[in-house]
């Protein structure tokens, strides 16, 4: 299916004011045609009063109501609460300047740009609001109508539509709150037995003689064979799937409001690195359903995939922890699939912190390429295809050779972040 270019950039508006004559300076030298800007305006009185807080800053009684549940019953986690409180409800912070940011939009469209306004939703990193929560769904239709009516974009692109960060084991087992459970019921799912499922994969976790499942996982058994070997019951992956329905429902709602408010504007969010992706409500097959474009986003390979895979294998050694990091690292690698890639076999072998620091520790491009690969494969034929890479901080051969690389797998564009490596230009900041 034909889908046009689009080679784009996220930015704030504090850097298009710093740096009026980036964005032509972008369009001239590497043929950028859409920028992305994360909204920094101010909502109308009509629009904050569906803010489902109780007030700025909100209490913490309402806070408490508001973010999803583990399923031990308490809290996920509070260490984003404070950031939440600098808010005036969901995703949106207080103080925007309307007048600057419309500035901004002009300089883009002037430069020959689409622009797309770009949006939070349900999740910070692991702070989470109940995805099943009418007021705050209220609120974040609202405020997206408003974002696709009133600033003349042509696109609305929503990120952190999905559950917490793979790198925080507690953000798996969320939301089970009893608007999740009744959603869950509307859409023939049962949370008792998924809760249920999930409690007696943790006991079978507990008591498998790991040395099977070592022998296993570096005889090249598959995630499916090893959640076989773990004897598994369905519920668990009910509970995955229920989760990606939920969010994609959602999203589906929100779109058609949307595109109610202004029939031309696209809607699309995006999607997390796809050898993980059901872990965190995202299924790259119904994209269609609710997204008029994905933008993969394999740029945060540190913090989304290094960081979930050296998790995964530390949380495996507190429950069995007579295995040897090298082993939990390949159970790990063989349940996500990234095994065979060249991933680094212990956890001190990450060795980063700084982007360009681990594309000397782990295989960067065959990993971006792998999942971009497996992204291309599931996502619809109808739903373009952006990948979000770093444009500054890898090495410019290896971001030569993704770009190269997502354009052969069928992609039908790239969204930078940074480029350092692109153009010659000493951004002001
Ligand atoms: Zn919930």
């Amino acid at each position: 299916m034909q889908h046009r270019n689009m080679t784009g950039i996220y930015l704030t508006t504090k850097l298009i004011m710093d740096n009026p004559d980036y964005i032509k300076v972008l369009r001239d030298d590497i043929g950028l045609n859409l920028a992305i800007i994360g909204f920094s305006g101010q909502l109308p009185q009509v629009v904050n009063e569906k803010s489902p807080y109780d007030g700025v800053p909100l209490s913490d009684d309402c806070l408490h109501r508001l973010v999803a549940r583990h399923m031990d019953g308490g809290l996920v986690d509070p260490l984003e609460f404070d950031r939440v409180r600098a808010s005036i409800g969901p995703s949106v912070t207080v103080g925007g300047d309307d007048a600057m940011f419309r500035k901004c939009i002009d300089t883009a469209h002037q430069a020959g740009c689409d622009v797309w306004i770009c949006g939070g939703s349900w999740t910070l990193r692991r702070l989470m609001f109940c995805p099943s929560n009418t007021l705050t769904n209220d609120w974040y239709e609202s405020v997206y109508c408003h974002l696709a009516s009133h600033y003349g974009v042509q696109g609305l692109d929503i990120t952190h539509a999905r559950f917490p960060m793979g790198s925080f084991p507690r953000g798996l087992f969320a939301c089970t709150c009893d608007a999740c459970e009744n959603e869950a019921n509307n859409m023939g799912y049962d949370m008792p037995r998924m809760v249920g499922s999930l409690r007696s994969a943790h006991q079978r976790l507990r008591e498998t003689d790991m040395s099977h499942l070592v022998s296993g996982a570096n005889g090249g058994l598959g995630p499916l064979d090893i959640l076989h070997l773990l004897g598994l019951d369905p519920g668990l992956l009910d509970w995955f799937r229920f989760r990606s329905g939920l969010l994609g429902h959602n999203l589906g709602r929100f779109r058609e409001a949307v595109q109610d408010a202004n029939p031309d504007i696209l809607f699309g969010t995006d999607t997390y690195p796809a050898s993980l992706s059901l872990f965190m409500g995202h299924n790259h097959g119904d994209w269609a359903n609710f997204a008029d474009f994905a933008s993969p986003l394999v740029s945060h390979i540190y913090q989304f995939v290094s960081l979930t895979l050296i998790e995964w294998a530390i949380f495996i050694q507190e429950i069995h922890p007579e295995l040897c990091e090298r082993d939990a690292m390949q159970i790990v690698y063989s349940i996500t699939g990234y095994d065979g890639l060249g991933m680094p076999e212990s956890i001190s072998a990450y060795n980063a912190q700084d982007p360009e620091d681990l594309a000397q520790s782990i295989p960067l491009t065959e990993v971006i390429l792998h999942d971009l690969k497996k992204a291309r494969s599931s996502l619809p034929d109808q739903v373009p295809s952006y990948p979000i890479l770093h444009g500054s901080g890898w090495p410019k051969d290896a971001i030569i050779e993704i770009r190269e690389g997502s354009e052969k797998l069928g992609h039908n564009g790239i969204i930078w972040q940074g480029t350092d490596e692109l153009v010659d230009y000493r951004l002001k900041s």
